[in-house]
């Protein structure tokens, strides 16, 4: 899958064959860390490049709805409720379609997302998109990509107690308004802020928990994929199991 052969038709229908086979051959097993980058570079640079839709028209959301996301979003982008707010770039409110089925949810911005403002648009972002293309999601159509904390922790540390608090109405209210049929829980952190179980990723995976009762669904993040490659078969177990939710089995 590394060689210059690759084209995004063949990525695509590798990818759907792989989910139409039931999903027992997996498309990053056995890569190391680069062989995986360049792998997601040549999908963005051949047409998978699917970050930063415009997130703030709210196309598909219903007028009055629109009206407050619209708001929320922009309350968030003005927000100077924790220290965070001095050393950040941009707020980093979301990226993807706000009319999604789907909703992921990270930790916190990094450099990348910080610079641009848009959130997963790093490595792990474009991992993310190729991760989600292997379920027949896309970012640009039917995932909507957010963080718990909207602006970025310096030097990328864990968020503190007081920044979770100021931050996760906007979350909460973001799930709300665009009552997303599943949630992915990417990472540790994110997994157990939804789940509200202080328990390992490794135990958190392989069950449906419910936030503000939407399913949610928690893997590995993408970050930590790109390190350990051999989470890749638990990864591709958990978006089974969140493909299987979304299709109501
Ligand atoms: N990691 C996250 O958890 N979120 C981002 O937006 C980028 C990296």
């Amino acid at each position: 899958m590394t060689d210059t052969g690759l084209t995004p038709g063949l990525l695509a229908r590798y990818l759907q064959q792989q989910r139409e086979l039931g999903g027992s051959e997996l498309f990053l097993e056995g890569l190391d860390r680069e062989e995986a980058l360049d792998l997601v570079s040549k999908w963005e640079g051949l047409g998978g490049k699917q970050a930063g839709a415009p997130d703030s028209s709210g196309s598909g959301v219903s007028a009055p709805v629109r009206g407050d996301y619209d708001s929320l979003r922009t309350e968030a982008l003005a927000c100077q409720k924790c220290a965070l707010a001095k050393g950040r770039k941009n707020v980093v409110f979301s990226d993807g379609n706000p009319a999604a089925r789907l909703m992921v949810v990270g930790e916190a911005p990094g450099a990348q997302e910080d610079k641009t403002g848009l959130a997963f648009v790093g490595p792990a972002g474009k991992l993310l998109d190729l991760l989600l293309a292997s379920v027949g999601l896309s970012r640009a159509d039917s995932a909507y990509i957010c963080n718990v904390l909207k602006c970025r922790p310096p030097g990328n540390r864990n968020p503190l107690p007081g920044e979770i608090q100021e931050c996760t109405p906007f979350l909460r209210k973001q799930i709300e308004l665009i009552s997303p049929q599943a949630i992915l829980a990417v990472g540790t952190f994110s997994g157990q802020f939804l789940t509200g179980k202080a328990v390992p990723l490794g135990r958190l995976r392989g069950e449906v928990y419910s936030y503000q009762g939407v399913p949610v669904v928690v893997t590995y993040h993408p970050a930590a994929l790109l390190r350990n490659s051999g989470w890749t078969r638990a990864t591709w177990d958990d978006l089974q199991l969140l493909r299987q939710v979304m299709d109501g089995a």
